[in-house]
């Protein structure tokens, strides 16, 4: 991705070939967004499809696996990925982690696997309702940059997106306030100037994800340190999709 400002939708377990027209629409729409890229992550067996019908439009797996081959029945790795056409990836987004029991330990190898081959990786972070009712939110979630990323170095943190996805508001309708966004937001880019710098901080996308619908997405993204969303739902239906891009501009 060359910009800061992103908009990625996560089509999850959804999507065949008669979606195909959704993909279309919404990679012409996107010609429009000068300032604001745009990707959709779609199920690994449509990426080639989906990268065929519109090529020069960003497409991304939802997930890849730690190691490059081997006897890993079912899993898709970063040269897979590519292969089929996509330039980046989902990585470590709360359903992997629990339904998969993804630990942070895995991610890291995730997303060097990603950035060997290529593929962006978008890094998913956040918490479930227990901590965030606990206060520790900030803790938590610093934790997972922690154990995930700080392997890497500065060059190569600059190559990662990051989407902070309160685990309370995915799929649930219910979204962060802007207040709950900003101030999140805001910290995972103290805790990286701290690690790495504020020049490197200021440079990386952060993303929210959660619930963002047409009618949220303007305020969301009204906040200083929001640059973007990971959609889910609200990026299927083309229409949906565009008008919160739109929201971004
Ligand atoms: C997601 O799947 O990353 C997501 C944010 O989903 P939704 O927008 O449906 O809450």
């Amino acid at each position: 991705m060359s910009l800061k400002k992103l908009v990625a939708g996560n089509w999850k377990m959804h999507g065949v070939s008669a979606d195909l027209d959704q993909v279309r629409a919404i990679a012409s729409a996107a010609q429009g967004f000068e300032d604001v890229d745009v990707a959709l992550c779609v199920p690994a067996i449509l990426i080639d499809r989906a990268a065929r019908a519109v090529p020069g439009f960003s497409i991304g797996g939802q997930d890849v696996h730690h190691a490059d081959k081997g006897a890993h029945t079912g899993c898709t790795s970063a040269l897979m990925l590519l292969d089929a056409g996509a330039s980046l990836t989902i990585v470590g987004h709360s359903e992997r982690r629990e339904y998969f029991n993804e630990s942070n330990q895995v991610l890291a190898e995730k997303i060097n696997r990603c950035l060997e081959h290529s593929i962006t990786p978008i890094f998913c972070c956040g918490e479930p309702l227990s901590i965030r009712e606990a206060g520790t939110q900030n803790e938590y979630v610093a934790k997972q940059l922690k154990e995930s990323l700080y392997h890497l170095s500065a060059d190569q943190l600059k190559s990662i997106v990051i989407a902070y996805e309160p685990i309370w508001a995915i799929g649930t309708g219910k979204t962060a306030t802007t207040e709950q966004a900003q101030e999140m937001h805001a910290y995972l880019r103290s805790v990286l100037a701290k690690q790495y710098s504020s020049a490197i901080a200021s440079e990386i996308s952060i993303l929210y994800g959660g619930s963002v619908k047409a009618n949220n997405a303007k305020e969301l993204f009204g906040c200083p340190d929001v640059d973007g969303g990971l959609v889910g739902g609200a990026s299927i239906i083309a229409a949906d999709f565009i008008t919160i891009i739109r929201s971004l501009k």
